[in-house]
């Protein structure tokens, strides 16, 4: 089976793992804010706080922001669960905006109807998760213009994205966000087995992810209560978890991230291998916007016929292909509906539902392997 995603991992990458192991540190050593500066000083964001996971990282960025029960988050249907979840970790509601049909972005046009409708109402969200589906930066510019009208907070769940461009400026800057997000499970870009990272410009926003990460103790005294009693001193100042990653995991990640440049390129070929092979098919292409370079995570397929759907899927499967489907929409998960969401919400989500595919496409897939995926869609379309 030809994965449609999978990690590369390099001798370097083993003898970084390795070195750790046969080191004093296992957890809480220096590599961990080796690999901190390295993405930030990559990104060009002032502060990073890496974590066991995105959906670690997703969490306490939602904490730091101040999200808690009665508050609202927006984030669009087209995403992993996590980019929904971390609002009811914090006990908040959460809503969707729907997606545009070309990017698989929240749909910047609802975005401004629905924070209209929303303030005129006084129930605006308190933060909105914007994903970069695929690697593709959504519309930040707008979304930031138009969240700043209404005193929203903006996270971006770029969990797919480490590597990709927005307005010739690397995704992770937070130009047009309070915090962005990484994601290092292994189908994405780079890896630390699990891990995530929280970039932000704001250093009080840092400082509290940081302790958030770490069961909200901190050894700093000028963030006590009193004098510290002695120098073995800490004090927990307020509810924190063990989110932490260990030195294995960064130093991984660290590895990584030197070939992170040339993951980019090998992805950004490979996309544009497939929009040109799969031009003449009965399918819809990944739309692609001017001012997003993507980091192509992934390369989504749309039917032209939804009522192939399931015999297409699983016509390529059975031909070794592994195509996935990113993602069900989650408003119609189990645990949405029964807060009231039911099929119809957001038609253009459901709608890409319908005809969406996943096809391979990783920095390890070679040309040869390309051609078998593009041979067995035109079969499975014929
Ligand atoms: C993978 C992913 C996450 C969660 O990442 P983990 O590191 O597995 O917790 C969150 N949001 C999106 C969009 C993702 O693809």
């Amino acid at each position: 089976m030809i994965p449609y995603g999978r990690q590369i991992i390099s001798e370097d990458d083993i003898s970084a793992v390795e070195a750790v192991l046969r080191s004093v540190c296992l957890t809480q050593g220096p590599i961990v804010p080796r690999f901190e500066e390295a993405v930030a000083s990559r990104v060009g964001a002032h502060h990073a706080v890496a974590v066991n996971s995105a959906t670690s990282a997703l969490h306490i960025a939602c904490l730091a922001l101040g999200l808690g029960p009665n508050d609202l988050l927006w984030t669009s249907p087209i995403t992993f669960v996590a980019s929904a979840n971390c609002a009811r970790y914090c006990g908040a509601e959460v809503d969707f905006v729907d997606i545009h049909p070309d990017t698989f972005n929240i749909c910047p046009n609802a975005l401004e109807a629905k924070l209209s409708a929303a303030a005129r109402v006084g129930r605006l969200p308190k933060v909105i998760v914007a994903v970069h589906m695929c690697g593709q930066s959504p519309d930040m510019a707008r979304i930031a213009n138009l969240a700043r009208t209404h005193g929203v907070r903006i996270i971006e769940d770029a969990s797919h994205a480490i590597g990709a461009d927005y307005l010739g400026e690397p995704v992770g800057n937070c130009r047009y966000s309070d915090i962005t997000v990484f994601s290092f499970h292994p189908v994405k870009i780079i890896t630390t087995a699990e891990g995530g990272m929280a970039l932000t410009n704001d250093a009080g926003l840092a400082g509290r992810m940081e302790r958030l990460r770490s069961h909200g103790i901190t050894r700093d005294p000028a963030l006590m209560t009193h004098a510290p009693d002695g120098p073995w001193y800490y004090q927990q100042l307020e509810l924190g978890w063990n989110y932490r990653m260990t030195e294995m995991q960064a130093a991984l990640g660290l590895s990584q991230m030197d070939r992170l440049d040339a993951f980019i390129t090998r992805r950004r070929a490979l996309a544009d291998a497939y929009d040109a092979a799969l031009a003449d098919l009965a399918l819809r292409r990944p739309g692609r916007q001017h001012e997003a370079n993507s980091s192509w995570h992934l390369y989504v397929i749309r039917l032209d016929d939804a009522a192939r759907h399931r015999s297409v899927f699983e016509a390529l499967r059975a031909a070794g292909i592994g195509v996935n489907l990113h993602y069900i929409p989650v408003h119609l998960q189990p645990y949405y509906r029964a807060m009231s969401f039911a099929p119809g919400d957001f038609p253009a989500s459901e709608d890409y539902y319908a005809r969406a595919i996943s096809i391979p496409l990783h920095a390890g897939l070679t040309d040869d392997e390309q051609g078998q995926v593009v041979t067995a869609i035109s079969e499975a379309l014929a």
